[in-house]
């Protein structure tokens, strides 16, 4: 009887959503989002941008409502024309080619990408055998291979480092993508070490600090419950990352891109919800409304820590919006507050 009614009591308190920080929007985000945004206001539209600048189909469709063009291939992009380079970086030859067609182009890489491309020519010009480790395929992959494509080779999987066949195991160095599992990548950097005790690492791991941020908050969550819903795009490698995770710490976890995704049969018990880093705070929002709707759950933020990183605009962009008089709309507060001396203003459209 007492077993009875302690279940009752159970199954009538109200369940449980914590909300996962940080998510969503990381620093390089944010900025190639800028980036986009003031360029269109600087040059007018169209303002060509090479693949998606990040990738989240609600970010790009914004955009392409207000002028954007997003295009596979530079040859996609008239001459003289205004083209962007997407936050997971190009390789050199792309640059070659937008210079050698007289495009304008402004760079919206983000600077973690940025930093592994320079340890690659480093090790490069240095001799080293290059151990990338990422997937294949990866926009950022491809950047970053095209930085020393003789010197670097891919694995994806200890396998693969089995595989390997490397002419100086004494000079072997390794770099990763950044947005990669951060378990994955200490498996494989194991195998590595065991097959070239020599091999160099990173100074700083490369994997990046919003990547590791958001893995480490979606662990917490799989200890305080079972399901959990990550918000992001099937394309955002740092997404799947996160369902992997919480998947690997025994949740049932489920990939969404919008509320309408969620489905009812899933919420049992307590939830978790968390975003991938290029996934919009008001898409999380609304699944977070669908979900309390579907499963009458009070909400609980999780904070893991607070994120305080900002990378700068491109010089460039800033001096041309400067020389337009160009003033910066609201939405990108963010963007003008990392302009000092107050040349650019905040104006309502
Ligand atoms: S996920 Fe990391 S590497 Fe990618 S844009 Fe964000 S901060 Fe940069």
């Amino acid at each position: 009887m007492a077993r009875s009614l302690q279940s009752v009591r159970m199954s009538d308190a109200p369940r449980t959503l914590y909300l996962a920080a940080p998510r969503g929007f990381c620093a390089g985000v944010d900025r190639a989002i800028d980036i986009v945004d003031i360029a269109l206001q600087v040059y007018g539209a169209p303002v060509y941008v090479r693949h998606e600048i990040v990738h989240n189909r609600h970010v790009v469709d914004d955009l392409r409502a207000r002028g954007a063009v997003f295009v596979d291939e530079l040859r996609d992009v008239p001459e003289g024309a205004v083209v962007i380079f997407s936050a997971h970086g190009v390789s050199p030859a792309v640059r070659a080619e937008a210079k050698a067609r007289g495009l304008k182009a402004l760079d919206a890489t983000c600077p973690l990408v940025t930093k592994v491309h320079l340890e690659a020519l480093r090790y490069a010009k240095q001799g080293y055998s290059i151990v990338l480790i990422g997937h294949r395929g990866h926009v950022e992959v491809e950047g970053t291979l095209g930085e020393a494509p003789n010197a670097i080779v891919l694995v994806e999987s200890v396998a693969d480092v089995e595989a390997l066949d490397l002419p100086d195991p004494a000079r072997v160095a390794y770099i990763s993508q950044t947005t990669l599992s951060v378990d994955d990548v200490r498996t494989i950097v194991e195998a590595l070490k065991r097959r070239y005790p020599a091999v160099h690492e990173p100074a700083k791991a490369d994997i990046c600090y919003a990547t590791q941020n958001r893995q480490d908050a979606v662990k917490e969550l799989a200890r305080r419950c079972s399901v959990i819903l990550v918000v992001g795009a099937p394309t955002s490698s740092n997404a799947n990352r996160l369902v992997e995770v919480a998947r690997a710490r025994g949740a049932q976890a489920y990939l969404i891109e919008a509320a309408e995704d969620i489905e009812a049969a899933w919420l049992t018990g307590d939830v978790g919800i968390t975003a991938g880093a290029s996934t919009p705070e008001d898409v999380v929002r609304a699944c977070v409304r669908r979900a309390c709707e579907l499963g009458g759950y009070r909400v609980e933020e999780f904070r893991l820590l607070e994120e305080r990183v900002m990378f700068p605009l491109p010089n460039e962009l800033l001096g041309a919006a400067q020389i337009g008089g160009i003033a910066v709309g609201p939405g990108n507060e963010r963007a003008a507050a990392r302009v000092t001396g107050g040349e650019i203003r905040i104006r309502h459209h």
